[in-house]
């Protein structure tokens, strides 16, 4: 099997590139965010702090988190129920991202994640892909972007789906998510040694995706 990991921030264009990488190249692709929403929503659900480390504990003794793939596109379970769509809410983005603090939290995703990679050539993202999950990925990518340029990309996204999107808010968002997944103690964000990083603060989405792409076939020529 062939595994890509791609790691990086919120809002650097992860999922977007990944997902056309993947149906590029005929793989899976595996949106590792939304386990770790899956658990934030089933708390917010239950009305659990997501900062309260025993609460969520107890909260993830109580539900399943599964993964299946209908047209080759992902849908998340959660205890049985298809949550996709729900765990894109911005609260649940936060409350992803405090859960994931949680190292019993982690341990509890880990299995699924890499029982996926032993049965499926997968191109999988996340922040922990390629140093904690994967560590042998055949491909590792560390995407990322300034803040301002993740901020604006987001906003504009959502304006395009109708919603309401205050850019300073995002921006201020996003700055948090990061403080938080870098300075968590188990498995903080950080780019793998042998990663391949890519800024695309400069670049277009098309030209993201070939860098990605190239990157990827370099490493299926190589092995
Ligand atoms: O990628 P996405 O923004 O959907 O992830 C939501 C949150 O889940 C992130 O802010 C991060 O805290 C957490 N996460 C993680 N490890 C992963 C994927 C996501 O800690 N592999």
């Amino acid at each position: 099997m062939f595994s890509v990991a791609i790691d990086g921030p919120a809002g650097a264009g992860k999922s977007t590139i990944a997902k056309k990488a993947a149906e590029e190249l005929g793989y899976i692709y595996v949106d590792t965010g939304a386990l770790y929403r899956s658990v934030g929503l089933a708390c917010l659900r239950k009305g659990t702090d997501p900062a309260d480390k025993d609460g969520v504990v107890a909260v993830t003794k109580e539900i399943s988190v599964q993964l299946k793939y209908v047209d080759g596109q992902q849908r998340v379970l959660l205890s049985g129920e298809d949550v996709s769509d729900d765990i894109r809410k911005e609260e649940v983005s936060m409350a992803a991202s405090l859960v994931s603090k949680i190292p019993e939290v982690r341990a509890f995703l880990l299995d699924l994640q890499r029982k996926l990679a032993v049965t499926n050539n997968i191109i999988m993202d996340g922040r922990d892909i390629g140093t904690v999950v994967l560590p042998d990925a055949d491909v590792k990518i560390f995407l990322t972007a300034s803040a301002e340029s993740r901020a604006k990309r987001r906003t504009i996204q959502l304006r395009e789906k109708g919603e309401e999107a205050d850019e300073q808010a995002i921006l201020r968002d996003i700055i948090q998510r990061d403080y938080q997944d870098t300075h968590r103690e188990t498995a903080p964000l950080k780019a793998a040694d042998d990663a391949e990083l890519i800024d695309t603060t400069e670049m277009t989405l098309t030209e993201s995706e070939k860098a990605v792409v190239d990157c990827i076939r370099k490493g299926i020529e190589r092995k």
